[in-house]
């Protein structure tokens, strides 16, 4: 079978890795210079090599660290135990076991028990299903009451939402929830936060020299023009204006990019896949050369400040393998049509150089070697209430055309982990539709 894979980041990698250890010869095409798509890399000036975002590996992400052996890398694992915090109220507090827990300022004593009985009943909770309709804010306040909600779980939403949340269901906060105390175990509840020497980078080269080496081929520079759709049926792709033949396309990149390459798919099913929005991001990453916070994740109950947080990676990854810099993320998600996403380079600068100092009066702004603000307008797919119907299938209505993309994984959170996941579960689904009947 030969399969044409459209889109080089994780998710098409790692299907390409599947597919083409299952037998399949693929063809990647990726339109940017490089691999890796949203958990690509970037190279500073000085050589050195960053995440252009932010990337985590939990001690959790079971389905990652099987791949990581799989392909012989697990040694370029390194996790590191690491400390988050909440910035409320002007300070710094620190979240990080039981004891931080229980002496948390902003709230009362019957408010951190009814916010530590949240994070306990979420683990319980084995139905999701129950969550779909249920607004996010209608169960958090009534697992954590009113207080606690208008001090922490307010101004956190509005910071990730971009404003509005009140069309989310409760299976967001759940799975973040899940997912977070997933990688805190024993009494002391330690955090330890990882990554691959190298960043994805080095996950992405082990899956394409496994590719290669099955025959397939990757080919970069090489943005994808259309899908080749003839009497309901993909025949191949057009790119650089040539025609390219494969039995079955494989399409990974989020819906709306999908809907433009597919003008020979039916109406119906275009229109359907338009009605997936997704939150977008605006991320001015600092290069310092000291540390900032030495924690992690810095969460940010202050509405003022228009970053969502402060994320230091050098918190758990050696500053010796990002060149001896401190790296400092400070995202700001983006709800369609946000007023964010149209701001030049230099209004985001100075508004977020105000705010960080607002935040750190001792902030020396020599400290920063490089300010790079990178932007996206498609990073996560919203998921509303009662629209589960909303998700694509991964067999479209096209014949041998797949979607695999971020828009079907669901109620878990986006991440390389549940993507990672999803591709060897595609790869599977494909593979089983492309038998001949007789086989299956
Ligand atoms: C700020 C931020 C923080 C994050 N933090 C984490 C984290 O801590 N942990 C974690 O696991 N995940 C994290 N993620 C999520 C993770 O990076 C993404 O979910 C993941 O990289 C998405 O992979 P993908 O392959 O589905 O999509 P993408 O990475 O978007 O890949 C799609 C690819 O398709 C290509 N493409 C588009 N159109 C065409 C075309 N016409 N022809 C050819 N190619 C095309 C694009 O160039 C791109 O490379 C974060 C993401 C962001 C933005």
């Amino acid at each position: 079978m030969k399969i044409g894979i459209i889109g080089g980041g994780i998710m098409g990698i790692s299907l390409g890795y599947f597919l083409s250890q299952q037998g399949s010869k693929v063809e990647i095409f990726e339109a940017s210079p490089v691999l890796g798509g949203l958990a690509g890399s970037l190279s500073l000036e000085d050589g050195a090599t960053v995440d252009r975002f932010y990337h985590v590996i939990l001690s959790s992400d079971s389905h990652l660290r099987q791949l990581a052996d799989e392909l012989d890398i697990a040694d370029q694992l390194r996790f590191r135990e690491t400390r988050m915090g909440f910035y409320h109220r002007g300070k710094i507090h620190s979240m990080n076991n039981v004891v931080e827990f229980l002496r948390f300022p902003p709230l009362g004593w019957i408010d951190r028990f009814r916010l530590g009985l949240t994070v306990l009943y979420a683990q319980l909770v084995r139905d999701w299903h129950s969550l779909e309709n249920v607004g996010v804010e209608k169960w958090l306040v009534g697992l954590s009451g009113r207080r606690t909600f208008e001090n922490i779980w307010r101004p956190m939403l509005r910071a990730k939402f971009d404003g509005g949340f009140e069309n989310t269901p409760a299976t967001y906060i759940w799975s973040r929830l899940v997912r977070m105390k997933s990688t805190r175990s024993g009494a002391s509840q330690k955090e330890e936060a990882g990554h691959f020497i190298g960043g994805y980078a080095t996950l992405i080269k082990a899956m394409v020299d496994k590719i290669q080496t099955a025959g397939g081929k990757i080919h970069l520079r090489t943005p994808v023009q259309e899908v080749l759709i003839e009497q309901g049926r993909a025949r191949g792709i057009r790119v650089d204006g040539q025609e390219r033949a494969f039995d079955a396309v494989v399409v990974t990149m989020q819906a709306p990019l999908f809907h433009r390459l597919i003008p020979g798919a039916g109406e119906e099913y275009r229109d359907f896949l338009a009605k997936t929005e997704y939150l977008g991001i605006v991320c001015p990453l600092l290069v310092l050369d000291r540390p900032l916070t030495g924690y992690w994740t810095l969460n940010i109950t202050d509405e003022s400040i228009p970053f969502t947080g402060v994320i230091e990676t050098t918190a758990y990854i050696d500053p010796e393998y990002v060149g001896g810099h401190h790296v400092v993320y400070l995202p700001k998600y983006t709800a369609p049509g946000s007023r964010w996403q149209h701001m030049s380079d230099e209004e985001i600068r100075t508004i977020w150089l105000q705010n960080l100092r607002a935040m750190f009066p001792d902030f020396d702004p020599s400290s920063i070697r490089y300010f790079l603000i990178h932007r996206e307008r498609y990073v996560e797919p919203l998921h509303l209430l009662n629209s589960a119907d909303l998700i694509p299938a991964i067999k479209t209505p096209v014949e041998n055309l797949y979607l695999a993309t971020t828009a079907q994984i669901y109620p878990a959170l986006t991440n390389c982990e549940s993507i990672s996941r999803h591709a060897r579960q595609t790869a599977q689904v494909i593979l089983t539709c492309l038998l001949p009947t007789s086989f299956r």
